[in-house]
C-alpha cells in the first residue's frame, strides 16, 4: 500500500516543526508537568528517585528539553518510558540513557527500533537505531511501576496507531498519557506498516474515553493538553469519518475517487492543518475498510 505518494516526507514535517518550535512547560499535578515543542509531548514526574519521563522527543532539540527539565527541579533523569516505536517519541533515547535512564517500553517497540523499518505512508525507511538507544526493559501486556511516591500503570493498546502503543497512567494525580491513540485537534497519522489500522484507532479511542472522567487530565500525543471531552470529540470524528469513506467505497469507489468526494471536508478546518491533512487521512481510512 501507497497511501501517500510523498515528496516529502511527514518525518521531515515534524523534525523542521520541532527545530523551529518554542520548548513550553506546563506544571499540572501530583509533580507531572508536560514538555510541548519537540515531536511527540513528553511527561515527566520529578522527585527523589529521579525525574521519570514518558518519551524521548527529537535529538535535535536535546539542549531546549534540557533546559526545560532543569527549570522543573534537580533531580537527574533515571526512567523513561517510550509510548511508541515512532522516531518523534524515541529520537532522544540514545543521549537519555547516556545521562543515567533505564529505557521501558512494549517488546514491540524494542522490535520495530531493533531492525530497519520502512514506513510506506511516510515515505521514509529507519535504520536500526543505536544499542543505546534500545529500551533497556520491555513488557508485553501491563506493568506497573512505583517512582517518586506515584503509581504508574502502563497498559498495552492492542494494535491501533502502531503495535506497540502504551497508555501510563498517573494513578492517584489522575492523568494518563494515552500516546498516539489521541491526536488532540489533528487527525492521527495510522501506521499500517507496523500494525496500526483505523478499526485499531476506533477501539482505543473508545477504551480511553472509557478509562478516565471528567476530572482526568489526558495527555495526547500530539496537540494540546486534553479531558475527556476532547477524547469523546476525536473518537466520534473518526467515526464519523470511517462510515462515510466505508459508504463509499462500498459503492465501488477507488481511493483517488473517495478522496476526490472530499468526505472530510467539514471537518478539516478544524482537524486537517497539522501533519495529516484531510486527503491524507481519506487515505488512510480507506487502506483499513
Ligand atoms: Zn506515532
Amino acid at each position: 500500500m501507497n497511501a501517500r505518494a510523498a515528496e516529502n516526507s511527514p518525518v521531515t514535517t515534524i523534525r523542521n516543526a520541532a527545530a523551529n518550535a518554542k520548548m513550553t512547560v506546563t506544571r499540572l499535578r501530583g509533580n507531572v508537568s508536560v514538555l510541548e515543542g519537540s515531536g511527540g509531548n513528553i511527561a515527566v514526574i520529578t522527585g527523589r528517585d529521579g525525574k521519570l519521563l514518558v518519551d524521548a522527543g527529537i535529538s535535535g532539540t536535546r539542549a531546549r528539553i534540557t533546559e526545560a527539565l532543569d527549570s522543573l527541579s534537580n533531580d537527574p533523569v533515571k526512567h523513561l518510558i517510550n509510548s511508541h516505536w515512532h522516531f518523534d517519541h524515541t529520537d532522544g533515547n540514545e543521549w537519555l540513557h547516556s545521562v543515567g535512564a533505564e529505557i521501558t517500553a512494549h517488546e514491540n517497540t524494542k522490535k520495530h527500533l531493533s531492525t530497519t523499518t520502512r514506513v510506506e505512508d511516510w515515505n521514509f525507511t529507519f535504520p536500526p537505531v543505536p544499542s543505546g538507544a534500545l529500551p533497556t526493559k520491555v513488557f508485553e501486556s501491563e506493568q506497573t511501576l512505583h517512582v517518586n511516591g506515584a503509581t504508574l500503570a502502563l497498559k498495552y493498546y492492542p494494535p491501533a496507531h502502531t503495535d506497540s502503543d502504551i497508555l501510563v497512567e498517573f494513578t492517584e494525580a489522575d492523568i494518563l498519557c494515552v500516546a498516539d491513540t489521541l491526536w488532540n485537534g489533528h487527525y492521527p497519522f495510522v501506521d499500517y506498516s507496523t500494525g496500526g489500522s483505523i478499526d485499531g484507532m476506533i477501539r482505543a479511542a473508545e477504551a480511553n474515553v472509557a478509562r478516565v472522567t471528567d476530572e482526568t487530565i489526558v495527555i495526547s500525543g500530539h496537540g494540546p493538553i486534553g479531558n475527556k471531552s476532547e477524547l469523546i470529540e476525536f473518537r466520534d470524528m473518526l467515526l464519523t469519518i470511517r462510515e462515510r469513506v466505508a459508504a463509499l467505497k462500498k459503492q465501488g469507489k477507488s481511493c483517488d475517487e473517495v478522496v476526490a468526494a472530499k468526505p472530510t471536508a467539514d471537518y478539516d478546518p478544524k482537524w486537517g492543518s497539522f501533519v495529516v491533512n484531510g486527503d491524507f487521512f481519506t487515505r488512510l481510512v480507506y487502506a483499513g475498510i
